[in-house]
């Protein structure tokens, strides 16, 4: 596909905006950081030069709506302007290597091996870009905002391309998780949201967790130690109670795959009150749902051992998108559909977390998430080839044309 080649400097200039998060300002501030509010300007403007529909409201979400020239089913296409904290995030200062060698690329603070990257020999003869390695690039997930972007603009540039409604969704602050706090939910009217935030060339994620917290608060009856027995309910000793009887063999630490995991994640408190986070992640609804009851009941149980009461406050953070794409099983048709036309290899990967799409898949929209072509994200060796954003915006374009009609 000609006429894609714009989105080298596309990327390159989203990487110069300060778009780092900050989880502290989660609650205080929406965007977290000011440069994430400049990005979701600029893009907001960038949509309203296409000729898009723009509405950018107190969600702090940037939207914009393509009216169709065509019959077809509405598609959106999601992609968040942050980057994360990992290693510093602002000040990126991307370098270009173009007709890459080959060779292990040599930055400022780091190297990016090719031993360590096979993916590059996927790149050789094409462009690869880098940060100096003093920060990250910021590929994640500003590849993502412009392949869309790219793909937007081939578009519209392109009127005998048919094609129905398109909705595009730019996001604050997916790496603090509470970029979905507040999003224009009565605005989407698609049933189906890709969102463009994973990784190597061809991956497609269409699973994600079951994710619940969990914070049990024990309330313990403290009285003066040189005088207690009989008497002290110790909070901390029933907190620790709790937290040795979650199965080691069900941990984050002994589990991979498809396997589900209780994460004993936080742990504080006194004689008086203590308080214990735990984490519940599984696949399956049934699985999900028997960890929760789980946790109900191991919390119960060391109440009664123990003479304490043990206040069990559990919230689902967000649901396995499996279930959402089942409603919509056009999501994944499309996207298989558009990558045999265009012979990319897909693969089919599951992830061990969430993605922001998780959450619009709590409401029945099918959201799975297309690679961007970003390597080794949140580190100082991230690395992104310009050719895998190519193909990526190409991939959009093939999936809008098979949802026409
Ligand atoms: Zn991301």
């Amino acid at each position: 596909m000609d006429g894609l080649k714009g989105i080298r400097d596309r990327f390159l200039g989203y990487t110069a905006f300060d778009t780092m998060s900050d989880a502290s300002a989660c609650g205080i501030r929406r965007p977290t950081t000011e440069g994430q509010e400049k990005l979701l300007e600029h893009l907001a403007g960038e949509l309203e030069a296409l000729g898009l529909d723009v509405y950018y409201g107190e969600e702090k979400v940037v939207m914009g709506t393509l009216k169709g020239n065509a019959p077809g089913v509405p598609v959106a296409f999601m992609a968040h302007v942050d980057t994360a904290d990992d290693v510093p995030g602002n000040g990126v200062k991307a370098r270009v290597w173009e007709d890459y060698d080959g060779s292990d690329i040599v930055l400022d603070g780091a190297v990016i091996r090719r031993s360590e990257n096979p993916d590059l020999a996927r790149y050789i003869g094409g462009t690869i870009i880098t940060s100096d390695g003093t920060t990250l690039l910021g590929s994640d997930d500003k590849a993502g905002v412009a392949i869309i972007m790219e793909a937007l603009s081939y578009i519209v540039s392109h009127p005998d391309i048919l094609h129905g409604d398109i909705e595009v969704f730019f996001t604050p602050d997916e790496e603090t998780g509470s970029g979905m706090d507040s999003f224009p939910y009565d605005r989407i009217r698609s049933r189906i949201c890709y969102t463009v935030d994973g990784g190597a060339e061809g991956g497609v994620e269409t699973e994600c967790f079951n994710a619940a917290s969990a914070v049990l608060t024990i309330h313990g009856s403290p009285t003066h130690f040189g005088d207690a027995r009989g008497k002290l309910r110790n909070a901390v000793t029933a907190a620790s109670a709790l937290v040795s009887a979650l199965p080691g063999s069900e941990s984050p630490e002994a589990t991979d795959g498809r396997y589900g995991y209780y994460c004993a994640e936080s742990i504080s408190g006194t004689a008086a009150e203590a308080k214990v986070g735990i984490l519940i992640r599984d696949f399956t609804s049934e699985g999900f749902e028997h960890r929760i009851e789980t946790v109900k009941a191991l919390s119960h149980s060391i109440g009664l051992l123990y003479g304490v009461r043990i206040d069990s406050d559990i919230s689902v953070s967000y649901r396995n998108m499996a279930e959402a794409n089942k409603l919509e099983p056009k999501a994944m048709e499309a996207v298989d559909a558009a990558a045999r036309r265009l012979s990319i290899d897909l693969k089919k990967e599951i992830i061990r977390g969430g993605t922001d799409g998780a959450r619009l898949a709590e409401k029945g929209v099918s959201c799975p998430n297309l690679f961007t072509g970003g390597h080794n994200l949140h580190s100082l060796t991230e690395w992104v080839a310009v050719e895998a954003m190519e193909h990526g915006a190409e991939l959009l374009v093939a999936i809008v044309g098979e949802m026409a009609g």
